[in-house]
């Protein structure tokens, strides 16, 4: 049975998390960042997919300042939509319309930006437009890419992928505090995963890899080694036989992860644990 990349990180951070929910079907209690964070989903999604029109719209030369404007223009119209879309999910965590879109709208102003950047370069130092531009631009990127491997029984959706010639940069996008060096643990296993996925795929290189810090504006960078694959694949197999074993792992050493965790409400009240695990046996 394949699993999600998303599972790989939820068990490093706690077996008994996963197991609750995954086994005995707890649902989290929707939280205020996994809320913005979808709405950011949904606007990346609509970027990507928009892009092609976007750049084929170009026919003459911008100033960089009105192509930004574009860009801004049209990412401000979804981050609105996507917000009216999700109103019902914002009041569950008591949140406003106007409110979201203030804590959204700094990151997707950001991604317009750079990207408004790197077509405005792409023009300056190859002078094509229109379809000729869309045909040559490099990168493209493309987002929400759904995948999957027979190899590493993995499926998942990568967040954006950057496309060159000669290979592939996938990059997640995470919100929540960095580290103060390099990646998150669940971060780091779910990039490389997705990034052996992509090679197996598309059958060329992918070396290198990045996750997105997007409230510290940080983009960190990880090196692909043929080690990290045999690591994935081992973690593969135990959250399996934790799936097919229905015994209830124990609580997690550190105790600090409790406190952000969406499933402690359950996961400490031991008669609701004890009726779920005897709905399963
Ligand atoms: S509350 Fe703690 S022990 Fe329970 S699932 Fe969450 S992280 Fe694990």
């Amino acid at each position: 049975m394949k699993i999600s990349v998303s599972m790989l990180s939820t068990y490093l951070y706690c077996p008994r998390k996963l197991f609750l929910q995954k086994v005995l079907q707890v649902e989290e209690i929707p939280k205020e960042s996994l809320v913005l964070g979808s709405i950011r989903h949904e606007v990346y999604d609509f970027i990507n997919k928009a892009e092609e029109n976007l750049v084929k719209s170009i026919t003459e030369k911008p100033e960089y300042e009105k192509l930004r404007e574009i860009y801004r223009q049209a990412y401000a119209r979804k981050v609105r939509e996507a917000i009216i879309r999700n109103r019902a999910r914002i009041r569950e965590v008591n949140l406003d319309i106007v409110n979201v879109f203030k804590r959204t709208w700094p990151y997707i102003t950001a991604e317009a930006e750079e990207r408004a950047q790197n077509i405005f370069n792409f023009i300056k130092e190859h002078n094509v437009y229109g379809d000729e531009l869309w045909g040559k631009l490099i990168p493209k990127i493309i987002s929400e890419l759904s995948i999957e491997s027979d190899t590493l029984q993995l499926k998942g959706i990568i967040d954006k992928v950057e496309i060159y010639k000669e290979s592939y940069i996938p990059i997640e996008l995470k919100t929540g505090k960095a580290p103060k060096e390099g990646l998150w643990p669940g971060h780091k296993i779910q990039i490389v995963a997705y990034a052996l996925m992509l090679e197996e795929k598309y059958q060329k290189p992918i070396k290198e890899a990045f996750v997105h810090y997007l409230d510290n504006k940080e983009k960190r960078h990880i090196t692909i080694n043929p080690f990290m694959k045999e690591e994935i694949i081992n973690l593969v197999k135990e959250i399996q036989e934790l799936l097919e074993k229905k015994s209830l792992p124990n609580y997690c050493e550190n105790r600090n992860k409790c406190v952000n965790c969406g499933a402690k409400e359950t996961c400490y009240n031991e008669q609701e644990v004890d009726i779920l695990m005897s709905e399963i046996h």
